[in-house]
């Protein structure tokens, strides 16, 4: 038998984000310059090469896989790699298939992604206000998203809202957004900003605002609980008595997560990326493309990569200035 992955820390990796696209629909601001520059299409890998990786993965005991951009659902023929990826779920070696969207083309695709085995799915959703919601992503429309969450639902996804916490831009949203999920029965997760990409001419710090604040003002309003579980990620949890709703907080910047870290980023080139905030990555793409009918060089990279794990990373707010800030944009790593 393969051995399971697991780093120098002890930590089993189980978990794989995959890219599948570094194209999007959207410009959102704390994510893509306006004028992107996109890879030559020759970079990326080709679904089938996308399905050769997946499947290596979950060889060698990845159980969730989540699938990300960019955004994926403008990846042309993506329906393709979810019908052929719910395999492994029928196999019971996955456990589950999931995706991370900004709605655009969910009206599109609800159905079908429930009938290949997603049960549930994150949607990025910063403010209910249309004016707002077209100035933070620039080129969406909210009336669409809000549609695609609706398609999603009847679908039978389970939706989670995903919203980014930006000073003086949805702060005065946060109870209208907690109601709005608290009557649509979806979850609620605040992401705090991270210092990704190119910080340019916006001044990202100034956008921070940290989940710490929105906890406590939730809790003026609220009967706030920790909940223990965990979900290997980034995020912690609370719950709202008085709704029952549970609140996520991502807090990558003031607090650590690293310890209990199960996860790896691929890109849509086939770079493996042991840590959101370090540099350090391995190319898949070299060993699967050299090697069309044997996994075997692709398997022992794929642990050579795991092998350099790092323990954490150096992300770090204080003294106002971005230490450990890198230089890659979410849009490539996918978040
Ligand atoms: N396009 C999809 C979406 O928006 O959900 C998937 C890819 S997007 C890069 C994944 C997540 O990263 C989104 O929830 C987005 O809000 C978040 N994100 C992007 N840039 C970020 C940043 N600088 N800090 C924190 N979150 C960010
Ligand atoms: Fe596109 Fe998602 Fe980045 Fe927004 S956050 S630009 S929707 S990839």
């Amino acid at each position: 038998m393969t051995p399971k992955l697991v780093d120098p820390f002890a930590r089993a990796i189980t978990y794989l984000r995959v890219s599948v696209t570094d194209r999007c629909d959207f410009r959102c601001v704390y994510c893509m310059s306006e004028n992107m520059t996109f890879l030559p299409k020759r970079e990326l890998l080709t679904l089938e090469e996308l399905d050769r990786l997946c499947t290596a993965f979950v060889g060698l005991g990845v159980e969730k896989l989540r699938v990300t951009g960019g955004e994926p659902l403008v990846r042309k023929g993506i329906l393709a790699f979810f019908q052929s990826m719910s395999r492994h779920l029928e196999s019971g070696a996955l456990k589950e298939l999931t995706l991370t969207t900004n709605g655009s083309q969910l009206h599109r695709f609800a159905t079908d992604l429930h009938s290949f085995g997603v049960r549930r799915i994150n949607v990025s959703l910063d403010t209910l206000d249309a004016d707002k919601f077209a100035r933070v992503t620039r080129w969406g429309r909210l009336r669409q998203v809000l549609h695609g969450i609706e398609a999603a639902r009847s679908a039978g996804l389970r939706v989670k809202i995903n919203a980014v916490a930006l000073k003086g831009f949805n702060e005065d949203e946060l109870f209208s957004m907690t109601e709005w999920c608290a009557s649509e029965d979806m979850d609620l997760t605040w992401i705090e900003v991270m210092p990704m990409g190119d910080l340019g001419n916006e001044n990202r710090i100034g956008q921070y605002w940290p989940v710490s604040d929105i906890r406590h003002r939730l809790s003026e309003r609220y009967t706030v609980t920790d909940l223990a579980h965990r979900t290997g990620g980034p995020a912690r949890y609370v719950q709202l008595e008085e709704t029952r709703q549970q609140i996520g907080f991502i807090t990558p910047l003031t607090h650590n997560f690293c310890e209990s870290c199960n996860r790896v980023r691929l890109t849509c080139t086939g770079e493996l990326y042991m840590c959101l905030g370090q540099e350090d990555k391995a190319d898949l793409r070299l060993p699967l493309r050299s090697h069309p009918d044997s996994d075997t060089p692709l398997v022992q990279a794929i642990h050579a990569a795991i092998g350099r794990k790092p323990k954490g990373h150096d992300f770090d707010y204080s003294r106002q200035q971005v230490a450990g800030q890198v230089s890659r944009h979410m849009s490539h790593t996918g978040g």
